[in-house]
């Protein structure tokens, strides 16, 4: 069953997702050559505390770290450590908290530095295929259609979309109903509806689709170890018009 948000609810959803939205913009502005991505969801972990929220992600699954980090050809779930980011690198940030008893998650794909060219266009191209996604997650509209448009734009561009992770319901809980494929056709899955919300993220590989899961459980790489960037907004279905996207920093 895919929950329908109450005005109650959507009161505290907005200000979960401002906050994610809040932290996810200061970590990104955080990122600096020569740190750790340990060091980074450190910091992550310290804003947190002080504006009073908690990480969605910490102890989820048994995951050890505030926020997922993840580099290059890590496609998602990158464990926070020792690894230090480089000039050049791409640095995926996945931050989702709670507050008032609600998620808002988001994630951002960072360039470090001085960045080859093709890694600026599939950054580019993964932002224009989330907010695809976004102006086709209308009422009336299926799930389907959200992910025809993300893989539209990625196919288009000649990158391709991964398959093994969707994005999905988000509320109460980090994962809710319905998943949020990447790819599919339109008017296929559940009809969209007033008042639900959606996490919508998009990875978008250079090279093949396919991915694997890493010794540690969770980390995901692309087979061919060519990069993937990441991006995601919590957007809420309304009853005319594109969704609205709720992780914004800004109070509207
Ligand atoms: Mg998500």
């Amino acid at each position: 069953m895919i929950p329908i948000k109450s005005p109650a609810d959507l009161k505290s959803m907005r200000h979960a997702c401002r906050l994610s939205a809040r932290l996810l913009a200061e970590v990104a502005a955080a990122v600096r050559p020569g740190m750790t991505t340990g060091e980074l969801d450190a910091f992550a972990a310290q804003r947190m505390r002080a504006l009073g929220v908690t990480s969605a992600f910490l102890g989820y699954g048994g995951f050890p770290g505030h926020t997922c980090i993840s580099l290059n050809d890590e496609v998602v779930h990158g464990i926070p450590g020792p690894r230090a980011i480089n000039a050049g690198d791409l640095v995926s940030v996945d931050l989702g908290v709670t507050a008032d008893g609600f998620v808002g998650d988001n994630a951002t794909t960072v360039m470090v530095g001085e960045m080859d060219a093709e890694s600026v266009r599939l950054c580019g191209i993964c932002e224009a295929a989330l907010a695809a996604g976004i102006a086709a997650a209308r009422a009336g509209n299926h799930v389907g259609d959200i992910g025809h448009a993300v893989q539209t734009v990625a196919e288009a561009a000649g990158f391709s979309v991964v398959r093994d992770y969707c994005g999905h319901g988000v509320g109460r809980r980090l994962h809710e109903d319905p998943q949020v494929p990447n790819f599919g056709n339109p008017g296929r899955g559940p009809v969209l509806k007033p008042g639900m919300t959606l996490a919508i993220e998009p990875m978008i590989n250079q090279g093949t689709c396919r991915v694997e899961v890493m010794a540690n459980g969770w980390t995901v790489k692309t087979r061919d170890r060519k990069r993937s960037a990441h991006f995601e907004h919590t957007v809420l279905v309304v009853a005319a018009g594109p969704a609205e996207i709720l992780t914004c920093a800004e109070k509207k």
